[in-house]
């Protein structure tokens, strides 16, 4: 079937001034991604600061033009939508940020936070119905109704996700990004929100593009994972399979920084620390990008990149020495 979300190519970056010449230059934060998101599903893009998965985000929500590829909803390339085509497709797509705080107008009722969006889109809720609906996304978030006249700042961090994720659902979307929404949040607090997103999924057989630097997080809520370095994906596959055997040495390092991941620890003593800074996406390093910080580099990886393999069924991995450590599932 046709994935609600697709990305095919995906090249996407910003320009930059460099250095005193102040030549420009093209940084390319998204250097190839293909991923794609079934309706109704989670599929979680993890990777560290910097890695480009802010710069997916905000291309799959058409904040951002790609440089090169394709964001197709519903197998249609965006880039080829009329007007009203992309205001259609807009509505369905939704976005959750880190920090409610910062996504909510201050001066707005959550009433008026819900209610804004149907201003925006005519015809998904009547007027006459703007009161019981709001009701009903309340209850449906476990917000209180009789708070809808509050202001966001009345409300704890939780609760102002809570708004949020009200307000995406106010316009019916089929998929939501949510770009780190539950990273600020205490742990307790994270799993209530992760409990809730997953609840709204069953009720309303809505998708999500999960984002985040915490694969500690997906564990039990994604249906896949895609995990991103320094622009590209260098390992994806189901969930259960990721954690049982990551293959790259990324994303072992990554499970083992992972808190709720124990079992590693008491595996492998301690984490796998990575040596060196973050390369910088404007001057990748040769070769497979990670080398600079992998355990395990050879020449080769230095001087050829590996390219995104299938090592066994749908389990695409990017490494020529790739392993499944399969540490994880002796318990
Ligand atoms: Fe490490 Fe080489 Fe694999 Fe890259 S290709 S992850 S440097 S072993
Ligand atoms: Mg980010």
């Amino acid at each position: 079937t046709t994935p609600v979300l697709e990305l095919v190519d995906l090249v996407a970056g910003y320009r930059t001034r460099n250095g005193l010449l102040g030549k420009r230059a093209e940084v390319r934060a998204v250097a190839g991604v293909n991923l794609a998101v079934q309706a109704g599903e989670t599929v979680c893009l993890v990777g560290e600061s910097g890695c480009g998965k802010s710069t997916v985000a905000r291309t799959v929500v058409n904040l951002l033009r790609p440089s090169s590829g394709e964001v197709r909803f519903d197998g249609t390339d965006i880039a080829t939508l009329g007007k009203s085509e992309l205001k259609a497709m807009r509505r369905q797509v939704q976005i959750v940020f880190q920090d409610p705080f910062a996504s909510l107008n201050p001066r707005m009722t959550v009433r008026e936070l819900i209610t804004e969006a149907w201003r925006i889109h005519p015809g998904i809720v009547e007027p006459a119905d703007w009161d019981t609906e709001v009701t009903a996304l309340l209850n449906r978030v476990g917000l209180n109704p009789g708070h809808a006249s509050r202001y966001p700042s009345q409300f704890s961090g939780g609760q102002r996700q809570r708004i949020c994720i009200a307000r995406a659902l106010s316009v019916r979307p089929r998929l939501i990004v949510c770009d780190e929404a539950v990273s600020a949040l205490d742990v307790s607090i994270q799993a209530q929100i992760l409990t809730l997103l997953k609840r709204l999924q069953d009720e309303l057989g809505v998708a999500y593009l999960f984002i985040t630097h915490d694969l500690g997080v997906v564990r039990h809520f994604a249906d896949k994972v895609a995990v991103m370095h320094l622009g590209t994906i260098i390992e994806s596959g189901d969930t259960s399979r990721i954690f049982e055997g990551p293959a790259h040495p990324y994303t072992q390092a990554l499970l083992s920084a992972a808190p709720t991941v124990d079992d590693w620890k008491a595996e492998h003593g301690e984490e796998i620390m990575l040596r060196g800074d973050v390369p910088s996406p404007s001057r990748p390093p040769s070769g497979c990008r990670f080398h600079t910080r992998c355990w395990k580099a050879q020449d080769r990886c230095r001087a050829e990149e590996p390219e995104l393999v299938h090592r066994d069924t749908d389990h695409p991995v990017a490494c020529h020495y790739a392993a499944p450590d399969r540490t994880l599932t002796r318990r």
